[in-house]
Formats: C-alpha cells, structure tokens, sequence
C-alpha cells in the first residue's frame, strides 16, 4: 500500500466533551498516520440521540483544534447517513442474512446476554421489531461448520484475536426496535465509504471488531487493519468514560496534555518537549511515532491529574 493511501480516522460520538483516554486515541491515530503522510478524519457518531449531549460536537471539534489535530476535509456526521445504513440492511436482507426479533432486552440479560436466535425463523414483521443479524448461516454455500469457525485478525498491537460469533456474541442487532441503527453497523457502512484502511482505538471496541470484520465480508467491503490501544483506567478500576465522568480537558492544557499522552502511550519524549508549543509536541511525535512501544495491554492507570 502507497503512504498516501493510508486514511485513518478518529470517531467520536457526542456523549461529552473529549478527555484523556479519548485524546490518546485521537493523537495516536492522528500520528500514526501523519507520520506516513496519509489521511485522517473526523467523523461524529452521532446515531443514538437519547445519548447525545446536546453541543458536545462542536465542543469536540473544537477541543481537536485546540490541540492542533487538525483533520483532513469535511467531518462526517453519521445522522446524515441514514439512508446508507438502510441501503447496507437491504443488502444483507438480499442474502437473508437479517431477521426482525420481538425480544425484549430482560430475556436476553436472563440469556445472560447471548441470544439464542429465538425468531430467527419466525418470519415476524418489521412493526416494532428489532433487526438482527445472523452469524449462525453465512451465506448458502458456506457450510455450518464453516460458520460456527472462530473469527481472527491480527491487531497490530495487541497481536492475534480471534472469537467465535456463534458462541460468544450469538446474532447481533443492526437496527433496534425503535428504528435506531446499530453502532456496529454504521461502524462498517462509514469506514467502508471513507476508505479507512487503517484503524486505531481503544481496546474496549477489541471484542467488537470479529462483528465488524464478519460484516465486511458479507457486504463485500475492504477490510481495514487494526490497532488497539491500552484504555485509560482510573482509580476504581473502571475505563475513563463521559459515562464514569471523566473530567473534561481543560483548555489552555492543550501542550501538557499532548506531552501527557506522549508519555503514557510510552513514546519516552525528552522532558525538555513539555515546555515547548503544541506544534513542536507534535511535530516530535509524527517524527518518532512508534506503534512497537505501545503495551499489548488492554488497560493502564491513567496519569494521576486526569
Ligand atoms: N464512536 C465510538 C466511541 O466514541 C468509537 C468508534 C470507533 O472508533 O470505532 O466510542
């Protein structure tokens, strides 16, 4: 693959203004793929409107600009690719790989979170049915023992993945009762559109991305490479999260929060870089950008202030 042709993306969806963990996301991605002069972008994710915080998209862009993570075109807003999605479920209903499902979210949490592909065959109607895809049957001519194999990539930091769908997702939902697509969907229809061959985020989404390699082959798309990131823990154990309250950044930190982010991601800055302005913290990290010092670790402590 030619440098140039490498697009990468940073993904946010507007639940809160950004914070450590997730300007640690960003900033890798943005140096990984500025050190090799390709593309990044910005996409909001913003499909799920009872999460949204109302003014947390500017908020976020403007924290990105703050921090000079300056991206390349437009921003991508996922409410404006409603019919894409649409497009992509009609495209898997072709191959029968959908089927509407009448369950509630008790009995799957009773399933202990699995489901047991209860209305696959059911042939229930859309009205106030949830849309699931099935994992159990890939296409006819794959054989079942063909389907129920383990799905595995290799992440470029954290090494060799593999999951069995069947067994430890079971058939996952596309588009939710009350007409809200999936984030699994949408994922794959906007990185298939923006081109992203190269993807970088927290080890949260790990578990996610056998569902979202299985729907690239069934909609006949390109499959990007991976690379999870530690996540930032805090104290109590947790992830840093808008849901766990992380604190905000603080603007006018922007130079000391990239020095912070280049020292936890293990890049070793000289100490002397933190005095220096965001475009010289940058500027180093493009220029010394390693994927190989970054811990195969899927959590670290975050630093302390944060
Ligand atoms: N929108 C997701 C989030 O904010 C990230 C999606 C992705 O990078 O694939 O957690």
């Amino acid at each position: 693959m030619s440098a140039l042709s490498r697009i990468g993306r940073f993904a946010p969806s507007p639940t809160g203004p950004l914070h450590f963990g997730s300007l640690v996301s960003a900033l890798a991605s943005y140096l990984d793929i500025r050190q090799r002069g390709g593309r990044w972008l910005v996409r909001i994710e913003d499909i799920d409107p009872p999460r949204e915080i109302s003014g947390a998209s500017a908020t976020i862009l403007q924290q990105l600009d703050a921090h000079g993570l300056h991206w390349d075109g437009n921003v991508l807003y996922q409410s404006e690719r409603l019919p894409s999605y649409l497009e992509a479920l009609d495209q898997l209903k072709q191959k029968d790989l959908i089927y509407y499902c009448q369950c509630n979210r008790p009995r799957i949490q009773r399933l202990g979170g699995i489901y047991d592909s209860q209305c696959r065959y059911l042939q229930l109607a859309a009205k106030d049915n949830a849309i699931r895809f099935n994992v159990g049957d890939r296409v006819a001519s794959q054989s079942k023992r063909e389907a129920a194999a383990y799905l595995s990539f290799t992440d470029q930091i954290m090494g060799h993945y593999q999951q069995c769908l069947r067994a430890e997702v079971g058939d996952f939902v596309l588009r939710r009762r009350d007409g809200l697509f999936s984030y699994q969907l949408a994922v794959v229809v906007d990185d298939q559109y923006q081109g992203i061959t190269h993807i970088m985020r927290g080890s949260d989404l790990l578990d996610s991305t056998p569902r979202q390699i299985y729907l690239q082959q069934c909609l006949g798309y390109s499959q990007p490479e991976y690379a999870h990131l530690p996540v930032a823990i805090n104290p109590d154990g947790q992830k840093l999260s808008k849901q766990n309250h992380a604190a905000a950044l603080v603007p006018g930190n922007e130079a000391h929060n990239l020095f912070t982010a280049l020292v936890w991601l293990q890049q070793k800055p000289p100490a002397a870089l933190a005095k220096q302005p965001i475009t010289e913290i940058l500027d180093w990290g493009i220029k010394h950008w390693s994927l190989a010092k970054i811990p195969g670790t899927l959590g670290m402590a975050a630093p302390q202030e944060f």
